[in-house]
Formats: structure tokens, C-alpha cells, sequence
């Protein structure tokens, strides 16, 4: 038999008026819509509930690594995933990110900041990580003023304006390429004398003209009344001081997990915040899994790609699927 829409497990649909899932996904990135295709086709009631629709994989300028898409706008990426889940009916819930999740009775709720709730025999969380702040003074006034944390989105903003990256990652790099195409001056502020990123990265940088590198550097301050309209930067070998004039600063020095949230739940973190995972994707919370980016633990090797984080999404609906008939074991199947 292949697997798909009209194989359903005996669970109740409905309780109390309110509609019951097999599983609820929380986070609509390459992990949670991946997963969302394989509880799809396992058959098993799913809602996705999420802040936006592709996660990072849409703010990727472009994809030259998942297999069998090359050279995608990492956008274009997001929508055949979203195109992909939405073929099996999956309703994507979008704009009402998680504040909670609770344990009501055998069921796990989910609680939007808008106040909807959604309830599944299992959860899978997979709500990628936040960009890393500088934690520099006019960082937090003046975001949105000229302080952004996703070239992608802002980028036309800043049309034949002078802006900064700061960071020496994928990220970082592939922002400030991104930029060089809308502003008339990118610099790359980086900490280090060299970078540790992909070569097509940097050589596409050393070939830019408008990319200027500032190399040992770092942002002390940004400084500007209602707008950025400098950073204070320090070399770290010279320790010299200077004010470089800009418009606007892109920060991309890496994410981290979104910790807060996670303690909330109750979930168990590993030493750097990330939810430990088992290899099937399982938590410390019975019937709630973790994939992609948010998900770590001794078992997991990092490597935060696309393709990664889709695995590992599969690898969670699988454990679902699992989880689910042996909540059921030896229950009816119609
Ligand atoms: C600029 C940039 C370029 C990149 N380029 C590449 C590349 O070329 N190739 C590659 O393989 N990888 C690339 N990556 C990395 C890749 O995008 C990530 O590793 C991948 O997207 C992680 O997937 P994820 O599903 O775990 O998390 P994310 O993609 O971060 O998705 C998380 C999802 O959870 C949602 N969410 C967050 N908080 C909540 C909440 N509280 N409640 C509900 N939903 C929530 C978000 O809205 C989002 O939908 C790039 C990343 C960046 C930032």
C-alpha cells in the first residue's frame, strides 16, 4: 500500500468543539516543512504553526548546494517547500508564533502569541535560532533605523547608500554580496584577519569592487540621533580608534537558540542551549521531537544547511509516525 492521505490512525478528531491533530509543527523552515510532508504522507493530521514561511532558507540570497535545485533564490527554494506541504492539505498557520506549549491530559497544546491553541498528540519543534546580537551601545535603539539583522529584506533599502557588515561567516559574506548589488560602498567588518567560509564566498567578495575589507576590526559603538549615521570601530591589533561614516550596519554574526522559550517548555538544553535530541529527534518531553538548526545535544554533529535541517524534519516525522502507532499499539487503523 503506498503511504498517503487515506491511511488514518483512530485517534478522536474533535474534542470539545476544538479540532484535534496527530501532530503539531511548530516553525515553517526547511526542518518543520519537511516534516510536514512526511506526516502528510503517513497519513497523519497536521497543522504547522509558525512566524513565517521558509525560515532562513527564504533570507538566502542564493542556493547553490540543495541537491537538484541549483542556483535557487533562496526564496524560490521556500516557496516549492510551501507548495510541496500545501499539495497535501496541511494547513500552514503563519504570522502566530508559539509563546507555550503544555501538557493537557494526552494531548500537547500549543499557545500562540495571538492566544490560539493548538493541540496534537505530539509536537515537533523546530523554530531555528536568532540572529546573535553585538551587544554594542545604539544596537538596540536603532534597529529598523539603519541596524538590520537580514540583508535580504532590507537590502533595497539602502540603495546608493554606504553600509557595514559585520561578520566573517557564510552569512556575512553572502550579505554583503547581496548588498554590493543595491548600495554604492559594502565594508565587511571582521574580527579576524581571515575568513573561515565556503572559497566561492570570498572570491566573489575579492571580486567585488564595491566591497571594501576591514580586517581585525570591531564595532564598539554605533552612533547616530534618529538614524545610524556611523560605527565606532577599533582595530584590535593597533587598538585605534576611528568613526566610520555609514548609513547602515548588518549584523551577521551568527544565531543562537532561542533559549528562553525553550526553558519555558521545560525542554532539556545541551551546554549551549540547543534542545538535546536523541537520534530519532525525540526530547526529555515524551511526544515532543526537535529538528534543524534549534536541535542539538552530544548525538548531533552541527552543520546547519538546508539539507540538514530537512533531514533531520524527515527524521522527526518518521519518529511521529512511530510514536504515534505505539501510543495506539495494537488500536484500529480506518
Ligand atoms: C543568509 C543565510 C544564507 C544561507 N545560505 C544557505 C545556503 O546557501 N545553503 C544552505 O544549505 N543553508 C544556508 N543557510 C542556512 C539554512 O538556511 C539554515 O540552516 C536552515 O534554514 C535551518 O532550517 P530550520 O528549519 O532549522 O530553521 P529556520 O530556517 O530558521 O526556520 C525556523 C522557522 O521557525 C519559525 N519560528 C521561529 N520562532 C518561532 C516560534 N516561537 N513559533 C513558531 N514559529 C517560529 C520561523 O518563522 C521559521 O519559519 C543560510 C542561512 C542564512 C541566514
Amino acid at each position: 500500500m503506498s503511504v498517503g492521505t487515506s491511511f488514518r490512525l483512530a485517534f478522536p478528531r474533535k474534542r470539545a468543539g476544538r479540532e484535534i491533530y496527530d501532530c503539531v509543527v511548530v516553525g515553517a523552515g526547511p526542518a518543520g516543512l519537511t516534516a510536514a510532508i512526511y506526516l502528510a504522507r503517513f497519513g497523519l493530521k497536521t497543522v504547522v504553526v509558525t512566524k513565517d514561511i521558509g525560515g532562513k532558507m527564504a533570507i538566502a540570497p542564493l542556493v547553490d548546494d540543495y541537491p537538484g535545485v541549483p542556483e535557487v533564490p533562496g526564496s524560490r527554494l521556500a516557496s516549492l517547500f510551501e507548495a510541496h506541504v500545501r499539495k497535501f492539505g496541511v494547513d500552514i498557520v503563519a504570522g502566530n508564533p508559539m509563546d507555550n506549549l503544555r501538557r493537557e491530559g494526552d494531548l500537547w497544546c500549543v499557545e500562540t502569541v495571538n492566544g490560539d491553541v493548538f493541540c496534537g498528540y505530539a509536537v515537533i519543534i523546530a523554530i531555528g535560532c536568532e540572529k546573535r546580537k553585538l551587544g554594542v551601545p545604539g544596537e538596540d535603539r536603532l534597529v529598523g533605523k539603519g541596524v538590520s539583522y537580514c540583508a535580504v529584506c532590507d537590502a533595497p533599502f539602502f540603495k546608493d547608500k554606504v553600509v557595514a557588515v559585520v561578520g566573517g561567516g557564510d552569512s556575512a559574506l553572502s550579505s554583503a554580496i547581496h548588498l554590493a548589488s543595491y548600495a554604492k560602498k559594502v565594508y565587511i567588518i571582521h574580527r579576524r584577519d581571515r575568513f573561515r567560509v565556503f572559497q566561492a564566498y570570498v572570491e566573489k567578495v575579492l571580486n567585488e569592487p564595491k566591497i571594501e575589507l576591514l580586517l581585525n576590526t570591531v564595532v564598539v559603538e554605533i552612533i547616530g540621533k534618529d538614524r545610524v549615521e556611523a560605527a565606532k570601530i577599533r582595530n584590535v591589533v593597533s587598538g585605534e580608534e576611528r568613526i566610520l561614516p555609514i548609513d547602515g550596519v548588518f549584523i551577521e554574526i551568527g544565531s543562537e537558540p532561542p533559549v528562553n522559550i525553550l526553558k519555558k517548555i521545560g525542554l532539556e538544553l545541551d551546554e549551549k542551549g540547543y534542545i538535546a535530541v536523541k537520534p530519532d529527534m525525540s526530547t526529555n518531553l515524551p511526544g515532543v521531537f526537535a529538528a534543524g538548526d534549534v536541535a542539538g545535544g552530544p548525538c548531533k554533529k552541527r552543520f546547519e544547511q538546508i539539507v540538514v535541517a530537512a533531514a533531520e524534519g524527515a527524521l522527526a516525522a518518521d519518529s511521529v509516525y512511530h510514536y504515534i502507532l505505539s501510543l495506539r499499539k495494537g488500536g484500529e487503523h480506518r
